[in-house]
């Protein structure tokens, strides 16, 4: 039945809790939202002040369930009831799992949040590995309401486009703006006549986010970021091909048999890299393969086995050039990668492999380059014009780009998130834009060396607060002297 013909609000919230796309989970959250008659523009932004709406209104078995879990969450002491960061106003440049969950922190503190997000659809198949700590955060937060199987026994994965879905959800709930086909372009100074900050995007014309003044801009838009005034430092380590391609899991008897891998590397057990190009001349440095909506399979291939195998047509000392499209021949990596599935999961030969579609509606089996990551020099900066001050941060990809096979993506990302949200909290209570930014700095210098070994574990403690996750923590690392550069301010003579 069309939703807009459902007028019962607990029979609606069923239906937003089990959307699955990015479009119907905004739809049936308007059309919940309509049904309760609840108006954003009359209840106000931030302080929590939906989220306190939606609670008194919705009290089936399943959403009490979740506002238990989310109240937990709440109280703790940084978020002061919703009202630490009741003045702020912050804009989050995409809608990958990095803002998003970042926009529940913000929420959490009482800041008006707006996500905008240039794309419209949660297409990534691809697997993120979770440190233990991420799944316990998840799951406070009610992931498991969303969905059922999240981190079921020894379960330490999830889709992307799935903990999109997820963490899309919760931020809805919590009063978070979620705008799709939106553009971040550039920031727009504040100016006698128009006294705020403010951002241009596209389209021009947005009903809300044209005109929206924030304090606090956020660039959480992946690799290729799009913030200006952060530079960014490459680690150009030794030649890395990956490939990652998922295929459909229909579930049979021979697919539940299928033995995940969560990595395997050449120096740690040669033996089945050997076998594996004795049988297929297929030469890999690690594979790994996760079962879920799909079969997930991320492996770092060696040059001159795709050059044999025919996959890379022309070799070149350059790799960009090496791995140009027109330097791929996609036919033969898509054999390749079947083959390199084949062998991973003892398939019978009976055993097809079938390729899940990416959102252009291909096969989804894709190259990448890891030869070079990239990581921002600094995480904030704060700018000040016409007496008014920005906190601008980086966030997930933005931040620290990571090596997919060793699955540190999100674990390093919720870190590095959390970091951030301390740093508007301390911004939002008008510390002192050097200090702010010292502290932000020095927690970012332990951020790439973190590991869920050399990090608290007592993961029911943590918090924003930097304190409560990393051992050897100094908030004064870094000297104003290294960090004076990133308070840009006209009042500064
Ligand atoms: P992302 O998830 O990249 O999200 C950034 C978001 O910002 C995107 O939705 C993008 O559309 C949006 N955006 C960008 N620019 C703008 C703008 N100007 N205005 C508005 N919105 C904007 N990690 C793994 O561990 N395993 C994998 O197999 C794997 N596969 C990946 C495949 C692809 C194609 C990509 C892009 C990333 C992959 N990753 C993988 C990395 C992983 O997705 C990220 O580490 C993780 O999602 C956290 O990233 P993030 O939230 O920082 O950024």
């Amino acid at each position: 039945m069309p939703t807009d013909v459902i007028n019962k609000p607990d029979e609606l919230f069923e239906i937003f809790v089990n959307a699955q796309t990015f479009k119907t989970i905004l739809h049936s959250f308007d059309d919940l939202c309509r049904v309760l008659r609840i108006d954003r523009k009359l209840i106000g932004y931030g302080k929590r002040s939906l989220y306190k709406i939606l609670t008194s209104k919705l009290t089936s078995w399943k959403s009490k369930s979740l506002w238990a879990k989310i109240d937990k969450r709440g109280l703790q002491k940084e978020y002061e009831n919703g009202y630490a960061c009741a003045d702020t106003k912050v804009c989050i440049v995409g809608a990958g799992p990095v803002g998003l969950r970042l926009a529940i922190e913000c929420a959490l503190l009482g800041a008006r949040c707006v996500v905008v997000e240039k794309r419209d659809r949660f297409s990534r198949h691809n697997v993120l590995h979770l440190w233990p700590y991420v799944i316990t955060d998840l799951k406070n937060l009610g992931a498991k309401v969303f969905y059922g199987k999240f981190a079921t026994g020894q379960i330490e994965h999830i889709s992307i486009r799935q903990l999109q879905c997820i963490l899309l959800k919760i931020a809805l709930l919590l009063g978070v703006e979620i705008y799709q086909n939106v553009t971040f372009i550039d920031t727009i100074e504040p100016t006698l006549t128009q006294p705020n900050w403010r951002a241009h995007f596209e389209p021009v014309s947005h009903p809300v986010v044209s005109t929206y003044d924030f304090n606090v801009l956020i660039g959480a838009d992946g690799r290729r970021n799009s913030l200006h005034g952060f530079q960014h430092k490459e680690f150009r380590g030794k030649l890395a091909i990956g490939i990652t391609c998922n295929y459909v899991n229909h579930h049979t008897r021979e697919e539940q048999n299928f033995e995940e891998i969560s990595g395997v590397a050449k120096i740690y057990n040669p033996q089945f890299f050997n076998e594996l190009q004795q049988q297929t001349s297929i030469d890999l440095e690690n594979i790994v393969y996760y079962k879920n909506e799909t079969h997930y399979f991320v492996m770092t291939a060696k040059k001159q086995s795709l050059l044999d195998k025919g996959v890379i047509l022309q070799d070149y000392p350059d790799a960009a050039r090496l791995l140009a499209r027109d330097n791929v021949k996609f036919s033969q990596l898509c054999n390749f990668a079947c083959e390199a599935a084949q062998f991973a999961t003892k398939s019978t030969s009976q055993f097809k492999f079938e390729f899940a579609e990416n959102h252009y509606g291909t096969a989804d089996v894709q190259m990448f380059d890891f030869t070079s990551l990239f990581h921002a020099v600094n995480a904030s900066r704060i700018v000040e014009r016409n007496g008014k001050q920005i906190l601008m941060g980086l966030v997930g990809d933005s931040l620290l780009e990571s090596f997919w096979p060793t699955g540190s993506g999100a674990g390093l990302g919720f870190f590095g998130l959390f970091d951030t949200a301390w740093a508007i909290l301390k911004f939002a209570k008008h510390e002192h834009p050097l200090k702010v930014l010292v502290e932000r700095e020095s927690v970012y210098m332990l951020l790439s060396q973190s590991t869920p070994e050399n990090t608290k574990n007592n993961y029911q403690l943590y918090s924003i607060n930097p304190a409560t996750r990393y051992q050897s923590l100094n908030s004064k690392m870094c000297t104003i002297e290294e960090i004076r550069h990133l308070y840009d301010s006209d009042s500064i003579p």
